[in-house]
């Protein structure tokens, strides 16, 4: 059995950052469920920064209609353009969540002063400004935050992190922000010893170290993106990873290990 330590301490009113995968938020109908949850998180007293993907497959989509019209587009236009997909998911939520008379504003990564180097297609994020996102909580406004984009830091061009980013912004922004919690929602329960799509008799997994979750990730294992995965082991960042279907189960935990026999 394995214990993680950094989740003892329940905090009523703590700084949360979620995260919301691209089947999470894929309708109209899971936009709606998933402004439902994040409401009464909100409700409950939690202060919330909401990282959204692209819905559905659209960045596909979007990096397909580029392709049909060259063989070799140029990576600054690819790169504004699959930062689309996380504007409309953002505002999508947004507007859901206004409807449900909860104070939000949606960011784009560089209003959120995500800063970046200028590698097109696999940004490397240089640090994250965050007074947007600041000023917002004050207000005590619910602030939900493009993922996989920024903005490169001397060119000003849109960047993206590369694929899966949205993992990485929502753990980036958790250390940069200094949240109490990170949950990552998926179209899975959490971490399984296989991929359970794959593998019939995969285990859920309640709680890994970041080591394990590296070595998973390492060893192609796509369930949480790898400089995330990478990031929140640097710095230590406990993670929540779990199902936006099966809102009920607490999914995997990932932190410091305490040996227990
Ligand atoms: P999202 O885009 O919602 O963040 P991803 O599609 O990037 O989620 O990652 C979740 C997917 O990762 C699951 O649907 C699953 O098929 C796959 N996956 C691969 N390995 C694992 C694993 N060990 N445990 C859980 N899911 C895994
Ligand atoms: N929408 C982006 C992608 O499909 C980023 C993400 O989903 O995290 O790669
Ligand atoms: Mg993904």
């Amino acid at each position: 059995m394995t214990e993680i330590t950094d989740f003892n301490e329940e905090k009523t009113l703590g700084l949360y950052i979620q995260k919301y995968g691209g089947t999470s938020v894929g309708t109209l109908d899971r936009i709606k469920s998933v402004a439902a949850h994040i409401a009464a998180t909100y409700r409950q007293g939690h202060r919330l920064v909401v990282v959204v993907s692209a819905m559905g497959e659209q960045t596909d989509e979007l990096l397909a209609m580029a392709l049909k019209l060259s063989p070799n587009p140029p990576q600054r236009e690819v790169d504004m353009l699959m930062s689309v997909g996380e504007r409309v998911s953002m505002s999508l939520l947004s507007i859901a969540l206004n409807d449900l008379s909860i104070p939000t504003v949606s960011f784009t990564g560089s209003q959120s002063g995500i800063l970046t180097d200028n590698t097109f297609g696999n940004a490397r994020i240089n640090r994250i400004l965050g007074d947007r996102i600041r000023r917002a909580l004050e207000g005590n406004q619910l602030v939900i935050v493009a993922g996989f984009q920024g903005m490169s830091e001397q060119e000003k061009e849109i960047t993206t992190l590369g694929r899966g980013g949205s993992d990485l912004t929502a753990i980036a922004l958790t250390h940069a922000l200094k949240a109490d919690r990170c949950q990552i929602y998926k179209d899975v329960d959490g971490v399984y010893s296989a991929d359970p799509r794959l593998v019939a008799n995969a285990r859920l997994l309640p709680a890994m170290s970041w080591d394990t979750l590296s070595f998973l990730t390492w060893y192609g294992s796509g369930v949480v993106h790898n400089r995330g995965v990478h990031l929140a082991k640097k710095f230590k960042i406990p993670l929540e990873i779990r199902s936006s279907f099966n809102l009920e189960t607490s999914g995997t935990l990932i932190g410091s290990v305490k040996p227990v026999e």
